[in-house]
């Protein structure tokens, strides 16, 4: 295996699976499968899940919500995905532990680094939910702090396309698919990887990502064997 702690990085959105809103079981079996698969292997497995198929705070002043309010339905949103998964792992004989980035006592536990750290020494899957627990930042940001503070080797984003393209495949046939770029790169192109926020953050601190389709079976465990799967950004 060519790493042996990641953090993976699910979309909310993706969770809906062929559903217009909320959660597609048939998705989160998938996912669970998928886990299942690296976690085998002797994996250490953080993930950090989105919120979109509930709620996005950017959505809030569509319905006369300001934006902070709506940013901690977000942050709520993703605690159900969390919930949603974290069943669906145990359902598979996976031990897991869910930390908050907002104290939620009766549900799981807050998030504190050194715990988590040891979660995962003892072959926990370690789901972190409410994002960092702060308005105006996204999943995509916690994912990459989290990875920071737990010490990952890779920030895998599991997406629906299978990696980032030189333009929009479904606008522009020409667009051809990276394997290999640059976070330098990637800036100069304006190519869509993540936001700034959490981009930036997996720059400086030399943490590699990896964009790939989580929808394909066999996609994750290949990417962690460090087959060239998606597009690899360092
Ligand atoms: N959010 C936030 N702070 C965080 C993480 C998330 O405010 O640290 C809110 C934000 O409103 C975001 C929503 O939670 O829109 C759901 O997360 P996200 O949109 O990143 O989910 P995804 O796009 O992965 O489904």
């Amino acid at each position: 295996m060519k790493y042996k702690r990641i953090l993976l990085k699910l979309s909310g959105e993706a969770l809906m699976g062929g559903q217009k809103y909320g959660i597609d079981p048939a998705q989160l079996e998938q996912y669970a499968q998928e886990i299942r698969k690296v976690k085998d292997e002797g994996l250490e497995v953080a993930i950090v899940i989105g919120g979109g198929n509930i709620f996005r705070g950017v959505q809030s002043s569509t319905i006369g919500i300001d934006r902070v309010q709506g940013d901690y339905m977000g942050m709520l949103a993703t605690v159900i995905n969390a919930m949603a998964l974290q069943s669906a792992l145990e359902a598979h004989g996976m031990f897991t532990r869910l930390m908050s980035g907002i104290k939620m006592e009766q549900v799981c536990e807050p998030f504190i680094r050194r715990r988590a750290i040891r979660h995962l020494e003892k072959g926990r899957i370690v789901i972190f939910g409410a994002g960092i627990g702060n308005p105006y930042f996204t999943t995509d940001s916690t994912a990459s702090l989290r990875a920071i503070e737990i010490e990952a080797d890779v920030v895998l984003k599991g997406t629906r396309v299978d990696g980032v393209y030189s333009a929009d495949p479904e606008k522009d046939p020409n667009a051809t698919r990276y394997a290999q770029i640059s976070f330098q790169e990637v800036y100069e192109k304006g190519l869509n990887v993540m936001d700034m926020t959490a981009f930036t953050l997996c720059q400086e601190n030399n943490l590699p990502i990896i964009v790939f389709d989580m929808n394909k079976p066999g996609n994750l465990i290949n990417v962690v064997k460090g087959e060239e799967v998606g597009t690899l950004i360092n």
